[in-house]
């Protein structure tokens, strides 16, 4: 069995429900790999609809990056403006991802009310820093364009930034009302609570190795002579797939990212580090993001070990970064720290991918999975139900060289520090 890896969410989540593994052979509409926010989300929509749902997952629900993350909830459904959607996707289609987008933060916190979970979840909204004029761009592209679709969203300059979040790493940013964080791992198991409420059955410890057709339905074969058999199959795996389906795992290169969190801390330093609880990212190419949970602890994340992505690597970088942006931290203790791995698109978009009649797959969020992840479940669910998402169901987008994935990553993150030019430290 998988083990959780020792974060401080899997150390204070809520308790999950029983979910047995797979025992023999079964039936339903809908067969889902993966227990993570997609599949868990996926599940719920169509068992509220009346369809029979069976999701299966190798370790628990929630052991992928849906139990791991830094449980920022950000808006707009990925990183690019509205206007960059429209270029990439045309008007009409577009704009249904647009829409679609703006929706996903509500859908995470509306969830969470209706179904009661308890996941620390707090609105205060989102804010990105930026310290150069790429992202001075950026954030005016995105404040504009959201505006005019009738968000709320403020441009800040440096002083501001200073009082919102008690750094004075930038020189300007952006407030985004639509944000939020939660606890990943507790509202990774409330998910899990609330498809089992709605009908769903979802079963631990038990690996999908082989996919079958019988006549048109799909057979799911699992490890130990066990299967899974139903009409719609869903594969829900993200930055963990494998060779299940032949080229999906081509269509993604999941990219090893780390979060540490530190001690609690004490009440004047949080007096003046992030007083009003924001989730906090930044504009650079590679990307930090930091809040405080509800013990006032700072976690903080950012990339994994860029010389080998298949490893997590360890602390000092993101460590180092969280001096330079409060100072005060230096002499905190951290008390964990952990990582996954999340899964980039050719395109930075998400992708809900047709696999053949009947067959889906959602996954891609490249770093922005909590909230779009939870959508992307819904959109799952809208296809299956009456072909209604409001994501274009796309064919697979392989990249061509995924065999050198590592060379290009090592690139990116390298020459993407270089031309962040991140400022240095302050003064304590
Ligand atoms: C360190 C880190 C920090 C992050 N921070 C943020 C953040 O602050 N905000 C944000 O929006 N996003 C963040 N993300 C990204 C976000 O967590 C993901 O995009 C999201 O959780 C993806 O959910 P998922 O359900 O698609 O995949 P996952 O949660 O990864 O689930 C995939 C599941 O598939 C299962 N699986 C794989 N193969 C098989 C098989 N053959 N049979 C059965 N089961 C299988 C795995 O066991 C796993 O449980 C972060 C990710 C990481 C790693």
């Amino acid at each position: 069995m998988n083990e959780l890896p020792p974060s401080l969410w899997s150390k204070t989540a809520i308790a999950g429900p029983d979910c047995p593994p797979l025992a023999g052979h079964e039936a339903a509409d809908v067969v889902i790999v993966g227990a993570g926010y997609t599949g868990c989300s996926a599940a719920l929509h169509l068992a509220r609809e009346g369809k029979e749902v069976r999701v299966l997952d190798t370790a628990e629900p929630g052991w992928g990056c849906s139990g791991r993350n830094g449980g920022q909830v950000n808006p707009g459904g990925q990183r690019a403006t509205p206007e960059e959607v429209i270029d990439v996707l045309g008007d009409d289609w577009g704009n249904r991802f647009n829409q679609m987008g703006h929706a996903t933060c509500d859908l995470v916190f509306d969830l969470i009310k209706a179904y009661d979970i308890e996941c620390e979840a707090v609105r205060p909204g989102y804010i990105q820093g930026g310290w150069n004029q790429q992202g001075l761009k950026y954030q005016q592209e995105w404040a504009d364009q959201w505006r005019a679709r009738g968000v709320e969203i403020e441009l800040l300059n440096g002083q501001q930034m200073m009082d919102l979040i008690g750094s004075e790493h930038y020189s300007h940013g952006m407030y985004d009302s639509r944000g939020g964080n939660v606890q990943p791992m507790s509202y990774a198991r409330g998910l899990v609570h609330a498809a089992i409420a709605e009908g769903a059955v979802i079963h631990g410890r038990s690996p999908a190795i082989g996919i079958e057709k019988d006549g048109s339905d799909w057979v799911v074969v699992v490890e130990g002579a066990r299967s899974v058999k139903a009409k719609y199959l869903i594969i829900a795996t993200n930055g963990y797939t494998g060779d299940l389906w032949p080229g999906l795992k081509q269509t993604v290169v999941p990219v090893s990212s780390f979060v540490a969190a530190t001690q609690p801390l004490g009440h004047n330093l949080l007096s003046a580090i992030l007083p009003g609880k924001h989730a906090v990212s930044e504009s650079g190419r590679v990307i930090v993001y930091y809040r405080l949970d509800h013990k006032g602890r700072l976690i903080i994340g950012g990339r994994g070990n860029f010389l080998n992505i298949n490893q997590i690597g360890d602390n000092t970088h993101v460590r180092e970064i969280a001096t330079r942006l409060f100072p005060a931290l230096s002499d905190v203790k951290w008390d964990y720290h952990w990582g996954g791995w999340p899964a980039i698109t050719k395109t930075h978009m998400p992708m809900l991918v047709g696999l053949a009649p009947n067959a889906f797959s959602g996954l891609g969020y490249n770093g922005r999975g909590v909230a779009m992840a939870t959508m992307m479940g819904k959109q799952l669910s809208m296809a299956i139900l009456d072909d209604s998402a409001d994501l274009r169901v796309q064919l697979l987008d392989k990249f061509t060289f995924h065999g050198m994935r590592q060379l290009g990553i090592t690139y990116r993150l390298v020459v993407g520090s270089w031309l962040d030019g991140r400022p240095p430290a302050k003064s304590a």
